[in-house]
């Protein structure tokens, strides 16, 4: 099953990286994974149909991760979306959905409906179930409330699981979400030499995002949501999971097509 980064940047784009955010795709329907950006545009960037996505995922309330929610929902709308919008989230990050469509008249010119599903804060929790794939949810370490995301294809000559973290400092709860998976996706905000910042901030460095994946058993490691001071050079944190991880770890391009 095929995936998308719509942004690889932390809570600071650059004019090379915007905010993280994904989407999971199959024949029939896409799932987003967060809502930064011009979340329309860059679906059709993707070069995929807006009607075609079924749900979307917000992982936690920070700024970076729901931005683009009421410009999404808006735009569905005025380009004609007549089927509902289903929106997962945890009750804590529900609040701002709420207040995004109370903030704005946006039900009210709607010609569909945006349907609100709460996800309990629990390991393993299924998600979304669709045709060719599963995703699960677990709790993982953050400023907010957050959780991370196992998505499992199971569609005849596509197999495999790929997992996010989201924003995290390394935890448990993830690196039993991640066991096994062929790629885990995995923040690395900082350097290691910023350790004690990324501890504070709930984040995670390019060499703990190695250690991660390394007691996971993942098969490739992905990295994500980089600082904007070190979008000229990332690089450098793909060297530190390298120093900890032995399996091939990529700096993901934006609105290219990956697959397992
Ligand atoms: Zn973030
Ligand atoms: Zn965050």
């Amino acid at each position: 099953m095929p995936f998308q980064f719509f942004g690889t940047a932390g809570a600071v784009p650059s004019p090379t990286r915007d905010n993280t955010a994904l989407v999971f795709y199959s024949q029939d329907e896409a799932v987003l994974v967060d809502c930064s950006g011009s979340p329309y545009q860059k679906i059709l960037k993707a070069g995929l149909d807006p009607m075609r996505v079924s749900s979307l995922i917000v992982t936690h309330r920070h700024v970076d991760h729901v931005y683009g929610i009421p410009s999404l929902a808006h735009n569905m709308g005025l380009a004609g979306r007549r089927t509902t919008l289903h929106v997962y989230a945890l009750a804590e990050t529900m609040e701002i959905l709420r207040g995004f469509l109370d903030l704005f008249p946006l039900e009210e010119k709607m010609p569909y409906r945006f349907e609100l599903h709460e996800v309990p804060g629990k390991e393993g929790h299924e998600v979304h179930r669709a045709k060719g794939f599963r995703i699960f949810s677990t709790p993982v370490k953050h400023g907010a409330p957050n959780i991370g995301l196992r998505v499992e294809f199971d569609s005849p000559g596509e197999r495999g699981v790929v997992v996010y973290s989201s924003d995290t400092s390394p935890c448990p709860s993830l690196v039993a979400l991640a066991r096994g998976a062929d790629i885990l996706i995995h923040e690395a905000t900082f350097p290691h030499s910023d350790a004690a910042r990324a501890a504070s901030d709930g984040h995670t460095t390019g060499y703990q995002a190695g250690e991660v994946a390394r007691q996971a058993g993942v098969k490739r490691l992905f990295l994500c949501h980089f600082s904007a001071d070190l979008h000229g050079r990332v690089d450098e944190l793909r060297q530190e999971a390298m120093r900890a991880f032995s399996g091939p770890v990529e700096i993901p391009e934006e609105l290219r097509e990956y697959r397992v």
